[in-house]
């Protein structure tokens, strides 16, 4: 069995996934195998329409297949994943009959609108990507804007996925360097799984691991490759965010694909942070950064031992439930969403008790704990040139943050999810505000 026939016989959602150059033309045969008897309503927009669109239809056609009147969003403005979009794919559907299924060809955007579509009236969809740009085509969720105001939306993957990495290179370089800094994400949120799973908080799932974290390092090897149009290259990078997709629909979490990196992201998406030219930085570009900033905490954080010694000094510096619950409170303006950190942050926080034992684990695993995440870690200065090298930003101004305020993110960033990361590791054992502090100068 292949990587990939392992990864798709425990993932829910998604049968099949095709990957490599040239594969646009066996579209046919998968449509029919995945959706057999349905009728395809290639959903686009201008640009994917020139580069992909139309030789997706014609395959198709010329196949037997029955192809609906394609929809065709305009490229200026581009598609939104709001619902007014959302609205536009499921009449297209609707029109089309109860045999119509979408075939989403595009970016995030384009396959978010199908997957959410497809998903409301209950038929399956297949997804042909025209750049490697997310991890979340594979995913089961869709984050689309309602009101103003952007939620991630339950929907199945897609059935089936077809990535021609020709197609793929055609891609502006921006799309691919996000795709890039997302799978590179991977390498810390492997690190951060690591301390979860040593410390108790959430054991590894070998499987998982097996087919996202061992090939993790060789999907990402050439990143000067991807604007060279090297094939195998891009087709490696959109195979590892397929991958972690499937691992997502294997576990119903999205632990393989993030760790405290992306909430980082997250917390520069609530403060609605701009790139120096006022537009938003795509998700790639926040967790790129969010990935250099836990890097750096990690190899300061195991630079440290932590032993039986340092267990009275972390106790003695644990916050009493109300300084805590105080001083989340002094990260963020009052309102509802304040409210619910404020309820999720005090969820986590444990009592003396149960810091006393995760301390004294911590210290008794710390040889193991710290050689596992060094091994698993690619150093700051080695991330930041593959970084580089992708076209990836490499500093927090260029989005839109300024050095000094990473360390305020840091602190946000520990308290808006459950899951449990880096940051909680070193706000347990007292030591966030030094290694956070560090990040307004390593850049
Ligand atoms: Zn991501």
């Amino acid at each position: 069995m292949t990587l990939i026939e392992q990864a798709l016989s425990t993932a829910t959602d998604t049968r099949e996934f095709l990957v490599g150059p040239g594969v646009i033309t066996e579209l046919d045969g998968l449509f029919k195998r995945n959706l057999p008897g349905a009728k395809a309503l290639v959903v686009s927009d201008e640009t994917t329409w020139r580069v992909a669109g139309e030789r997706v239809r014609d395959n198709l056609c010329r196949a037997g297949v029955g192809c609906l009147e394609p929809l065709i969003f305009p490229a200026e403005p581009a598609p939104y994943a709001d619902t007014d979009f959302l609205g536009r794919v499921r009449e297209a559907l609707e029109t089309g009959g109860p045999d119509a299924r979408a075939v989403a060809v595009g970016a995030g955007t384009i396959n978010d609108l199908c997957k959410r579509a497809s998903y409301e009236l209950e038929r399956p969809y297949i997804c042909v990507a025209t750049a490697a740009s997310v991890d979340g085509y594979a995913s089961f969720g869709a984050p689309i804007t309602k009101d103003g105001f952007k939620k991630t939306w339950p929907c199945s993957a897609p059935r089936a996925i077809l990535a021609d990495s020709e197609i793929l290179l055609t891609a502006p370089r921006s799309l691919t360097a996000s795709g890039y800094a997302d799978l590179a994400a991977k390498i810390p949120g492997g690190a951060d799984w690591i301390i979860a799973d040593a410390l108790g908080e959430h054991p590894i799932r070998k499987d998982v691991w097996e087919t996202t974290q061992v090939p993790l390092l060789g999907w990402l090897d050439n990143p000067a490759g991807l604007a060279a149009g090297d094939a195998k290259a891009m087709g490696d990078l959109f195979t590892g965010l397929a991958m972690t997709g499937f691992a997502m629909q294997t576990m119903h979490d999205s632990r393989p694909a993030s760790g405290a990196e992306h909430l980082f992201s997250h917390c520069w998406e609530m403060i609605d942070v701009r790139c120096p030219d006022g537009t938003h930085p795509s998700h790639g570009d926040k967790v790129g950064i969010g990935s250099l900033c836990t890097t750096h905490m990690m190899e300061s954080f195991f630079s440290r031992r932590f032993s039986r010694s340092d267990i009275d000094a972390a106790m003695a510096a644990y916050p009493s439930p109300e300084a805590r619950k105080a001083s989340i409170e002094a990260l963020f303006a009052p309102g509802p969403m304040r409210d619910e950190i404020v309820a999720t942050a005090m969820g986590k926080f444990i009592s003396p008790e149960a810091l006393r034992v995760r301390l004294e684990r911590l210290a008794d695993v710390w040889d193991t704990l710290a050689a596992k995440v060094k091994d698993r870690l690619l150093p700051f200065a080695e991330l930041r040139r593959r970084f580089e090298e992708a076209g990836c930003p490499t500093r927090p101004e260029q989005i839109g943050v300024a050095p000094e305020d990473v360390l305020v993110c840091a602190k946000m960033a520990q308290t808006i999810r459950k899951r449990y990361t880096i940051l909680d590791l070193a706000f347990e054992t007292g030591r966030l505000d030094s290694i956070s502090a560090e990040l307004a100068h390593i850049w």
